[in-house]
Formats: C-alpha cells, structure tokens, sequence
C-alpha cells in the first residue's frame, strides 16, 4: 500500500469506527508445538492459553450464533467484540485447543476441510513440506509438470530445496485439485517417499469432529472439501467443491451448516489469480451459507458484507505482543 493510500485507509477506518465500535474476527490454524513450521501457522499451547486468558479478562467474546446473529441482522456489535476461528481441521485442534478454550470459557469455530478425514493423509502444503524439507536425501534436480508445463528447480542444497519448497507453494496454491495431485505424485517418485502423512499433521477423525460439534465452546463451520484456492474454479466447481464439504458435515453432524470460510481466503491477487471471487459468494448464497470468513486484515461492522468478513491472522505471537496487537484493532 502507498503512503497516500495508507492515510485514507486509517482515516476510513478512524471514521467507521468512530461511527460504530468495531468487532474483530481472529483467525487460528493450529495449537501445537511442531519441530518446524515453514508456513509459521502454529501457536504453541502455552501462548494460546495466555491469548485466551487476555481475551476472556478484557474483551467481549461472542460465539458463533451470536456473531452471527450480528451479521446477518445487521446489528452494531457490543464494545470490544471478538470472535475466534480456526481453519483446515487439524486434530490439534480438538486435542490442545479446545481443552483451553473450555477451560477459559471462550467459544470458537473450527472450519474443517473434508477430503482427508480418516485417511492417512496431509493436507498438500504439509505433504510438500514433509517431502522436501524432513530429512532425507534429494536427488539435486526436480524436475516436474504441473498444468502441463515443464519446470525445473534446484535441489542440491538445503537453501535451495527450502526456495523450491516455497517457489512450488506459491505455484500449487492457484492449481485445481487434481493437478495439485498429480505433482504431488511426481513428488514422490522423484522423492522417493510415500503418501503416507505424519501423526503430528493429521486433521481431526470423524468421532473428533463429532465430539468438537457437541462440545459447549466449539462450533462447526465448512472448508470446502479438497482446498482449493476456489477463485480459480468455474461457478459450477466451487459449488461442488463448497457444496461438499456443507453435505458431508451435515451427513455426520445432523445439522444445518450455515458457516464457511475461504481457503486461503486472501484478497490480493497475482494477475489473474484469485483466492475467491464474485461467484463464490454467489455459489456461498445458492447454498444457505449465511455467514463467511475472508482472511484480510480488518474490522467487522454492522454493514460489513457477510459474504467475505475480514480477520486477523494470529501467529505465535507472545503474551505481550498478543495484548498489543488486540490494542491497536481497537484503539479509534
Ligand atoms: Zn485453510
């Protein structure tokens, strides 16, 4: 953002703020400790267990209904209302977040992505971390097609394999499912290694996401099923893969989904990449959702779209940057 553009944004924001008082939306991954976490995705229990005591002290948590109810009514939020997340599913989530979410009595909603549930598998970003940067040896060249295209990367030394490592991140990000897949196979018969994930990056089984759903500060929300940025789907895709995930939750859970949130959800582009789109919100709406998270940096108010809600990513941030961070969304 330009200097100019910075200025008229905090000014917007001062003025939207000063009319209405602001909510925010806090976005979690994972609560573990892991030996590397190249995506810095993962808040160890301890920091999450002091953002929650902070929280539950000085701020205004709503759960899921409630938040809601705000935005669908288009209702003002009471002062200093926050509102916790989670994205993708992970059996971390169940396991060491919401032991401290029931112990300090703050609600949250798990997003859950459906496609590797009770399999052995990794959601891909994990896969091709555990590929290329777990120990093992790498030939020194990969060579790989991914949407037909030939590439090549270096992989002779450990500063190169984390640059393919990142490079290829940001590639199969804007890929369709199957193709994500097909690179991934490739992967590991250059590799070597097997599809078969690692206990420390599953996602929660079915009987953990049905206890996490009857559990009192946990609500359940859609992913989609497989993933995939859907901005970069047709219309009849993204209903698919939207749709999915809704259909399956509801099948195992026995209740209506109205909750949703965009992979990756961000809302710059590359050319003519796209994390969501104009038809996502259309497929989000031909399918009930009520209520979907984005993940860009901003506030709710009463008049925010409730089709792409901002939030705030959370990264492992000590108890006195956490309490710092949380000032400055509320500080007009
Ligand atoms: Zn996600």
């Amino acid at each position: 953002m330009g200097d100019l553009s910075k200025k008229i944004f905090s000014v917007m924001h001062y003025v939207a703020n000063k009319v209405q008082q602001p909510a925010v939306i806090l976005l979690y991954h994972r609560v573990t400790t892991l030996q590397q976490d190249p995506q810095d995705l993962s808040v160890t229990p301890e920091h999450f267990s002091s953002h929650l005591a902070h929280l539950a002290t000085d701020y205004n948590m709503l759960d899921a209904e409630r938040f809601l109810y705000h935005v669908k009514n288009k209702k003002a939020f009471p002062e200093r209302s926050v509102f916790v997340t989670f994205d993708d599913g992970y059996a971390d989530n169940y396991l060491e977040a919401l032991p401290l979410l029931t112990k300090h009595q703050v609600p949250a909603l798990f997003y859950i992505t459906t496609s590797k549930i009770n399999t052995a598998y990794e959601l891909w970003w994990d896969d091709l971390e555990r590929v290329l940067l777990t120990p093992g040896n790498l030939p020194p060249v990969l060579q790989i097609t991914i949407n037909g295209q030939p590439a090549q990367y270096t992989t002779d030394t450990l500063a190169a394999i984390r640059e393919t490592y990142y490079a290829l991140q940001q590639v199969l990000r804007f890929c369709k499912p199957a193709e994500i897949e097909l690179a991934m196979q490739q992967l590991y018969e250059w590799s070597g290694k097997t599809a078969t994930g690692r206990p420390s990056h599953r996602l929660m089984t079915w009987e953990e996401v049905k206890a996490m759903g009857d559990a009192s500060y946990a609500a359940i929300g859609c992913h989609t099923h497989r993933h995939p940025a859907v901005g970069m789907l047709s219309y009849e895709e993204q209903y698919t893969e939207i749709g999915m995930s809704k259909e399956i939750l509801e099948g195992v859970l026995g209740t209506p989904q109205v909750h949703f949130s965009y992979p990756f959800g961000g809302r710059k582009f590359l050319g003519t990449k796209r994390y969501y789109n104009a038809d996502s919100i259309k497929a989000c709406k031909a399918l009930g959702l009520q209520m979907v998270c984005a993940n860009y940096h901003g506030q709710v108010h009463s008049w925010s779209n409730p089709y792409a809600l901002p939030r705030i990513l959370v990264r492992n941030w000590p108890p006195d940057v956490f309490r710092k961070q949380m000032q400055q969304f509320f500080k007009y």
